[in-house]
């Protein structure tokens, strides 16, 4: 095991920050994973686990180690009556892994093409696109443990219950750095059914019949290259918030007094109904749509979007990302919460 000092992580993260790692190490199986993080600890230094860094500020060097999963690999390992179990190695791109399923006639998951990142991060935060997540579709996930009480290091199985899958959220986002992922085992529905929730979804596809999984994969990956900018252009790590939950009487209040607010019916909570505001509207509502702070800014297209015009760093994106949070609570009472994670964790 050899780990490489000063390592650069701009091609790493999405944002294209120009920032390094005191040590880096890329990691292709378990056992050197394994390795890499008895390193960390005799040597009493903090680690940071990395996939396609799409989901990241970095917004210092990052001290300790800092380690890439590339351990890869996929494959189909039974069918049973109703499903299709798939292995994938958390280090798999997930889109090629999707394009993969359908190439093997396992479609499923197409809803979910062209997110960015690892099979590895993809259960972290839920990942979700067009009515989908990956949760949906998870049966049991490997994982090394580092955190246990006597501080020893353990392999688990965590099942799809243990990863406690929410909206964007997960057990991992509980619990920072504790589980790292080595591969997840999917669960495909053998009976495909297509998935046509979104509206924009279901318009892009009304004029094809018969309807097949490859149909939605390309209409999701053309209404995505038209709504988001492709990081290696203008770096960005996709939603920056998370549309806020609220309820009933405060989305009727919000209604009242915004007309036009845009909102969906969420998941109900303990009987009561719940809604989901669209946090591109309301940040675009409030003007920062095409707002730049030197190279730093929101995206022209789609308020949502937080971008890197080329020289910014991530603590002047952590600065407007505050600056938006403070001006939605203080027009909507609304708090927005930040999608991508911070490393290092503050
Ligand atoms: C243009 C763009 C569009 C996007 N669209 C969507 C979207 O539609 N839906 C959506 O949900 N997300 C979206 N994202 C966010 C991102 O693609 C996902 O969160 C993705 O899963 C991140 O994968 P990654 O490998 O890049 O993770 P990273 O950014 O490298 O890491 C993210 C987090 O996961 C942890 N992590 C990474 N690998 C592992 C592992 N093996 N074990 C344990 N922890 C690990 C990291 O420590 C970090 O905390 C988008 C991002 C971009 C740039």
């Amino acid at each position: 095991m050899r780990t490489l000092p000063n390592f650069s992580l701009k091609s790493l993260n999405s944002f294209g920050f120009d920032i390094s790692a005191e040590e880096y190490i890329a990691v292709a199986s378990s056992d050197v994973l394994r390795q890499a993080i008895d390193y960390a600890k005799s040597k009493s230094m903090p680690w940071y686990v990395l996939g396609g860094g799409s989901n990241l500020v970095i917004h210092e060097n990052l001290p300790g180690l800092t380690i890439h999963v590339h351990i890869m690999g996929k494959k189909l390992v039974t069918k049973t009556s109703s499903h299709a179990l798939v292995d994938v190695g958390a280090g798999e791109n997930w889109h090629e892994f999707v394009q993969w399923t359908l190439d093997n006639n396992l479609p499923g998951l197409e809803n979910l093409a062209l997110i960015p990142g690892t099979c590895g991060a993809a259960p972290i935060q839920n990942i979700g696109a067009y009515g989908s997540e990956i949760g949906q579709f998870i049966d049991s996930i490997e994982v090394l443990d580092t955190q246990q009480d006597d501080d020893e290091l353990r392999w688990q199985t965590l099942t799809k219950a243990d990863c406690q899958f929410k909206y964007r959220h997960s057990v991992f986002k509980d619990h920072p750095g504790r589980y790292i992922v080595t591969q997840v085992r999917l669960a495909i529905p053998l009976e495909w059914c297509p998935n046509l929730q979104y509206a924009e979804l279901a318009k892009h596809t009304s004029n094809i019949s018969p309807l097949l999984p490859l149909d939605i994969f390309e209409a999701v990956c053309k209404i995505r290259q038209a709504k988001l900018p492709d990081p290696k252009v203008l770096g960005n790590a996709g939603s920056f918030f998370h549309n806020p939950v609220v309820d009933e009487s405060t989305y009727l209040s919000l209604k009242e007094k915004f007309p036009n607010l845009v909102s969906f019916p969420s998941q109900t909570v303990n009987g009561q109904a719940q809604f989901k505001l669209a946090a591109g509207w309301l940040i675009d509502q409030c003007g920062f749509k095409g707002y730049r702070q030197g190279d730093i800014g929101v995206y022209d297209k789609q308020a949502l979007v937080l971008v890197n015009h080329g020289h910014g760093n991530g603590k002047e994106l952590l600065q407007l990302a505050t600056l938006i949070q403070e001006k939605i609570h203080a027009v909507y009472g609304v708090d927005l919460t930040q999608e991508p994670m911070n490393l290092p964790t503050s």
